[in-house]
């Protein structure tokens, strides 16, 4: 059996592609610590410390923060099916392979879509939701900040005040976002906002951090019905992860050891530089493209530093570079989905990959190929 199957040898990347990033070696040594209980004193200690950290990560006082086990899906899913129940209804910013998710999680969850569609590669325009809000009073606006489909960014901010303004929640997909580019939950008045631990955080993928203002957990202490998810159920997880500390499920014990060591990198770089870092990457990114006769999908000011959609020039077979940049050079980039197969590739520079030699290489790596 031994021989059978070889002893594991993972090629060494480096992931500039949608996620997962490349875990920073020290996220790596901490998920090799000792596992224990997850009811241990020190794990608990841990998990305080850990919501404590996302708290100042995500910018807000929100008691409910904390890491659903699970990947980012895992936290879209979460903060919908609490959030809503049978025969309600929610505006879903539609502008990517993310928003079209959520659109198929709130049907799930028995509620109604009322679609905001935007064209892929644009950002949501605020008064296409204050339009769709007219004359209604949906539960909940749902957005996403960070569309990994397009590598466009919308500002949630005055989004966020359309919704509360119409008596709606507000929530924010922040998975690609966060720890990479300004995200402000309080200041822009976001009432549920989740992540994932494998883009900008730089940890491997299976956690997600998600927070939960005190005016969405009035709604879903207000529901007439049980969450029909025993696992992302918040009544349940609240008990955990709170005071109460009662037993729902074995937490991932080792991705919480590797999610506090990814956040005290974040804290320890400092938020705001951490943003910069990535702003200069990308804008490195963007010029060495440039030279090469490269542009980008998005506008301008629309652009996402950490997640850089690519027009592949006319006469390019999109897949045979993929293919060569992962087998000579040991580069993984995405490709376009949806609309956006074979007209774009996906570079990341997301975290710990987000760095000048990763950018000179493949800027090298693309020259050679192209
Ligand atoms: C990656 C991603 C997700 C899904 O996260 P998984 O970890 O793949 O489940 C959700 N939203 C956005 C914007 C993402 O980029």
């Amino acid at each position: 059996m031994s021989e059978q199957f070889g002893e594991l040898r993972p090629p060494l990347r480096v992931l500039m592609g949608p996620g997962p990033s490349n875990t920073h070696p020290r996220v790596l040594a901490a998920l090799g610590a000792p596992t224990i209980g997850h009811l241990d004193p020190a794990y608990l200690e841990m998990m305080n410390e850990v919501s404590e950290m996302l708290r100042m990560v995500m910018r807000t006082r929100n008691r409910l923060t904390f890491a659903v086990s699970g990947t980012g899906s895992a936290g879209m899913e979460a903060a919908l099916v609490n959030v809503l129940e049978p025969g309600d209804e929610a505006v879903v910013c539609i502008n990517g392979v993310f928003g079209m998710r959520m659109a198929d999680i709130v049907e799930r969850c028995g509620a109604a879509v009322v679609p905001v569609e935007v064209e892929w590669g644009k950002p949501v325009p605020p008064q296409a939701v204050a339009e769709t809000l007219k004359g209604r009073g949906p539960k909940v606006v749902c957005l996403v900040h960070a569309e990994t489909s397009t590598g466009v960014l919308t500002p949630p901010a005055e989004i966020a005040r359309l919704a509360r303004e119409s008596g709606a929640l507000m929530l924010l997909d922040t998975v690609t976002s966060l720890g990479g580019c300004r995200v402000e939950v309080d200041a822009w008045g976001v009432d549920v906002c989740y992540s994932g631990t494998q883009k900008c955080l730089s940890c491997p993928p299976g956690l997600a951090p998600i927070t939960f203002s005190e005016r969405a957990l009035e709604v879903v202490r207000s529901r007439r019905s049980k969450v029909q998810s025993w696992y992302l159920d918040l009544t349940g997880l609240e008990r955990y992860w709170g005071a109460e500390r009662v037993y729902h499920h074995t937490a991932p014990v080792n991705m919480t050891y590797g999610l506090r060591e990814a956040l005290r990198i974040v804290l320890e770089e400092g938020l705001e530089e951490r943003w910069e870092r990535h702003a200069r990457v990308h804008k490195m990114l963007v010029e060495g493209l440039a030279e090469m006769g490269l542009e980008l999908l998005p506008d301008g000011p629309f652009r996402l530093p950490m997640l850089n959609a690519v027009k592949v020039p006319e006469g390019v077979d999109e897949a045979k570079v993929r293919t060569a940049l992962l087998e000579r050079f040991g580069i993984e980039i995405g490709a376009g989905l949806g609309p956006l197969k074979g007209r774009i590739w996906r570079v990341g520079l997301m975290g710990h990959t987000a760095t000048e030699a990763n950018v000179a290489y493949l800027l090298h790596a693309l020259g050679q190929l192209l």
